[in-house]
């Protein structure tokens, strides 16, 4: 589905996080937010997953205006997200954690208690062969490595019922190998008819992988367009070269 943003404002104190900022996403496309650290990325995932209000602005998702809703509303309407610092249980196991995210709604949860052990089973390990995690599914977070994290919570926020993923830096500080890898598995989603909008930092990672890049500076979106045309921005390349 969907998504509308407009001149959405989040101001933290005097820190104006969001400044008059408006775009859209695509259904069926990969969108790339790119742009400088505090440009107002990750703040922008957290008015549209509602989990920080907006100062004024609209957020319109599909037919259905978003801005007063609660963040498990907005979950349920279909937007799953993932997180730029990894949040997971320590104490669950990669299974617990896949589990709860397919039972999001309380409709699957009870459909749940009717459906056998073997079939959640099954969707857990199709999940995580599509992100690669080669561990036992009794493995617990706190024993995984960095990247491993990383691949569960991107396995999470696959397995929660949507129909827009939303991903903040999924690939920062992974080696050259699992980066690469993530690239794939967000391309064979998008393959698969999915809706991607991807925050990343580097700018390369996202000329290849994008259909649409928007790019964000001090709060507001400064360009947007095909990853040629923002490759030789002037603005673009003066807001990073300014870093
Ligand atoms: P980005 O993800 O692009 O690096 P952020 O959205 O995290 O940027 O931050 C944008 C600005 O808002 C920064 O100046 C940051 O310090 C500030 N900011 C973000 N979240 C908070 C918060 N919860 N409280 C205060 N300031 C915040
Ligand atoms: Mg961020």
């Amino acid at each position: 589905m969907n998504l509308d943003v407009s001149n959405v404002k989040k101001s933290f104190g005097g820190v104006k996080a969001l400044d008059k900022c408006s775009l859209s996403v695509e259904q069926g496309k990969i969108t790339a937010i790119i742009g400088p650290n505090g440009s107002g990325k990750t703040t922008l995932f957290n008015v549209i997953s509602r989990l920080l209000p907006v100062d004024t602005g609209k957020l319109v998702f599909g037919t259905e205006e978003i801005t007063l809703l609660d963040d498990y509303q907005v979950s349920r309407l279909g937007i799953s997200r993932t997180f730029q610092d990894v949040r997971l249980f320590e104490n669950l196991t990669i299974r617990d954690h896949i589990e709860i995210a397919l039972l999001n709604t309380d409709e699957s949860l009870l459909k749940s208690m009717f459906r056998p052990q073997r079939v959640v089973v099954k969707r857990v390990k199709e999940i995580l062969s599509l992100v690669g995690l080669n561990k036992p599914l009794s493995t617990f977070a706190t024993d995984l490595s960095y990247g491993q994290r990383k691949l569960l919570d991107l396995a999470i926020a696959i397995a929660k019922p949507h129909s827009l993923l939303m991903l903040d830096e999924p690939v920062a500080g992974v080696n050259p190998v699992l980066r690469e890898r993530i690239k794939e598995i967000i391309k064979t989603l998008h393959k698969r008819g999915e809706t991607i909008l991807v925050i990343e930092h580097d700018m390369n990672f996202v000329m290849d992988l994008a259909q649409h890049i928007i790019v964000m500076d001090a709060g507001s979106v400064i360009a947007q367009g095909k990853p040629r045309d923002i490759q030789n921005n002037k603005q673009v390349l003066d807001a990073y070269l300014g870093e």
